[in-house]
């Protein structure tokens, strides 16, 4: 009898690892289900293996001992061999490359050594030239057992060479960890081959896939525990992988447009449970390849599927399968939620073969001009010019940086009462080598994202302090330019200090710049903001709120700030050919007007709309009917022409 207590060691070892990976819900997904197989068969290997010690341990063997001994052979045989298979799916789920044994004649290739193993054995009861199982000596091996070892080396060499090759695919810890499996269970392999009473296989491979699962199975890296979905990182690892294989996949990305409201209408609790139930919604779809449909989330409510590039579904399917999801998932919920849903279908890499471009379609799809559409196939957008500049943003944004590209434009502003252009608006333009002009709705989010929204802000401030320092300002007429801050800026706390020496630099009294902040910064005005426009306030410059009705102003928090204007947002405008529109907006004029602020409104674009505000009392007008935003030279020559 061999020495069984290395067995004994190895099934608390097994049952540990499948009870962690139940206690950490590490139960869906694909690799998951992979990894607990390969536990499971691993912990059957090991009894089977002590089944088979223990009988021999009293030789001759009584009839039912050799009974069970001989069916504990066959079921180890079975098993030993199966791990090294499940082993080998493991990687290649792992990796991603699980498609490369897709093709059928890999596929039987794959599985053919190990249909051979289970031929043999099924004709071993007839032949007994495997393994004989005797009542006096016990278990012996027959000649052809070698060709079982062939047959398993088959999957281990491959699995281990795979490995070694995989490195690009996995970082260095899991890589380690993956490849720490084939060499224990060669080491252990090598070991019985000297000491066969040695048996340390099965605990090898159970310190092995202790490894990988401390260092692989990481739910916490991979999933969003909540709502058993993998996580943002993990898409974006995986999409990465998929690329670097030239898999073909198709990708579905559903943006719930709701999802921040539906939160907190919900509650974070119910919202992930909303969450599962859309994704179970979408897992129960039947899926050609069902083994292949991951699911990811990324918070609030973007999930993205992948699947394989013959699972295409017509627009009419994903309409089917979303009006579905969103209607089970209100009635199990039970409450009044509406999920808005957009999806979009990219097939990589036909559609786009890039990460980045992928990862920017699917947060922007929702913004391209046909915003009716609920289905938006990527073959039909990605060549329009308005989705390729959103995805390009940030590339846009930073080479024209790099470049100086940046300019800024200025829209003349109206004083009704003077008859003349008294102000004008700074608004920043890139001008792009590629795409041309690129607006600041564009590439201001992207200069957020990208940590650039500052550097942007000091591009911007020091062009318009350069602005009026070579214009006579005066002489045109004009008491002030209106330059715009973004909230980070607000949030600088070297503002003033900048400020003050682009005064210094460029001469410039600040009387002649007017801030603008918008009416967003007030929903979480902080101590440093406040202490900048005081700042601010005290060298000389002057406050405007920008695009009343859009925000959260409220009478106190107005009331707290030092602002000279107000300006008044376009879609308030919008609103002033219906008569409650039009007593709202002069019935704010009127509270503005007796707080001494005055009032700009943006967007006028008719004659008619100019005339009514005239007539409510409006102190400045802005908007198209004047002009557009100009370039500093068309500008100047406007205004010299319009105030003569
Ligand atoms: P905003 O500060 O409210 O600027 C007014 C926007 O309304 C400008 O858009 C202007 O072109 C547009 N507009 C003016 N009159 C009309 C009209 O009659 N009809 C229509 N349809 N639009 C009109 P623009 O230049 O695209 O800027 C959009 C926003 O980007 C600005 O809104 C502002 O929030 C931001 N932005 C622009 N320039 C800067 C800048 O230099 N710095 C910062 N931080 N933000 C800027
Ligand atoms: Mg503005
Ligand atoms: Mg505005």
């Amino acid at each position: 009898m061999g020495n069984i207590y290395f067995d004994i060691c190895s099934i608390p070892l097994f049952l540990i690892i499948l009870f962690v990976c139940y206690s950490r819900r590490m139960t869906k997904g694909n690799a998951n289900h992979l990894f607990i197989s390969l536990a499971l068969i691993s912990l059957i290997t090991a009894v089977a293996d002590l089944c088979i010690e223990i009988p021999q341990g009293t030789l001759p063997m009584s009839e039912a001992s050799y009974v069970f001994c001989t069916i504990s052979t066959y079921i180890y045989l079975i098993m030993r061999n199966a791990t090294n298979v499940v082993l080998l799916l493991f990687l290649l789920h792992l990796t991603q490359t699980s498609f490369l044994i897709r093709n059928k004649v890999v596929k039987v290739l794959f599985s053919l050594p190990y249909s051979i193993i289970i031929i043999l054995l099924i004709l071993n009861p007839f032949f007994h030239n495997v393994f004989v199982v005797s009542a006096e000596t016990g278990y012996s091996r027959g000649p052809l057992m070698l060709l079982l070892y062939i047959f398993a080396l088959f999957y281990g060499i491959t699995g281990f060479v795979y490995s070694i090759f995989c490195r690009r695919y996995l970082p260095l810890r899991k890589w380690l960890s993956l490849l720490s499996i084939y060499v224990l269970a060669y080491a252990a392999v090598f070991i019985q081959f000297f000491r066969p009473k040695a048996l340390l296989e099965m605990f090898f491979t159970a310190v092995g896939e202790m490894l990988v699962m401390l260092a692989v199975m990481r739910p916490e890296e991979r999933m969003d525990s909540e709502v058993a979905m993998l996580s943002w990182a993990s898409y974006q690892w995986d999409l990465n992988n998929i690329l670097r294989s030239h898999e073909h996949v198709q990708i579905i990305v559903i943006q719930l447009m709701n999802a921040r409201e539906t939160r907190n209408y919900l509650g974070d609790q119910k919202y992930n449970e909303y969450l599962s139930k859309i994704a179970d919604g979408i897992r129960s779809v039947r899926w050609k390849h069902p083994h292949r449909a991951e699911l990811y989330l990324e918070r609030p409510g973007t999930i993205y599927l992948i699947t394989e590039s013959d699972d295409t579904l017509t627009e009419e399917e994903v309409n089917h399968l979303l009006v579905s999801v969103s209607e089970d998932v209100r009635k199990e919920v039970g409450m009044g939620v509406r999920s808005e849903t957009r999806i979009c279908l990219i097939r990589c890499p036909e559609d786009l073969n890039n990460a980045e471009d992928i990862v920017s379609l699917g947060h922007k799809f929702p913004k391209i001009e046909n915003r009716e559409k609920t289905v938006v196939m990527a073959g039909d957008v990605v060549t329009s010019k308005y989705l390729t500049v959103e995805m390009h943003a940030e590339g846009i944004l930073d080479r024209a940086m790099r470049e100086n590209r940046i300019e800024m434009y200025y829209q003349p502003i109206y004083d009704v009462r003077s008859g003349r252009f008294r102000s004008a608006e700074a608004l920043v333009r890139i001008i792009d080598l590629e795409y041309g002009l690129i607006s600041p709705g564009v590439f201001i989010p992207a200069a957020e994202a990208q940590g650039l929204i500052i550097p942007l802000g000091d591009v911007i401030s020091e062009q318009v302090f350069r602005f009026v320092s070579e214009h006579d300002i005066d002489a045109l007429g004009l008491d002030y330019i209106e330059m715009n801050l973004s909230v980070a800026q607000c949030m600088d706390t070297t503002l003033p200090e900048k400020f003050r020496r682009l005064q210094e630099k460029y001469g410039v009294d600040p009387g002649k710049i007017n801030l603008e902040i918008t009416e967003t910064i007030y929903g979480n005005i902080s101590g440093v903001m406040l202490d900048n426009i005081n700042e601010l306030v005290r060298m000389g410059y002057t406050f405007a709120l920008d695009d009343y009705g859009t925000g959260y102003s409220s009478i106190q928090r107005i009331n707290r700030l030092p602002l000279k204007l107000i300006k008044i947002d376009k879609t308030v405008l919008d609103e002033i050919t219906t008569e409650n529109g039009r007593t709202i907006l002069e019935s704010t004029m009127r509270m503005m007007q007796k707080t001494g602020k005055q009032l700009v409104v943006e967007g006028a674009e008719t004659e008619e709309v100019v005339e009514a505000l005239k007539e409510m009392g409006c102190d400045y007008i802005q908007g198209f009917y004047f002009s557009k935003p100009l370039p500093t030279g068309e500008f100047i020559r406007f205004i010299e022409d319009k105030n003569r």
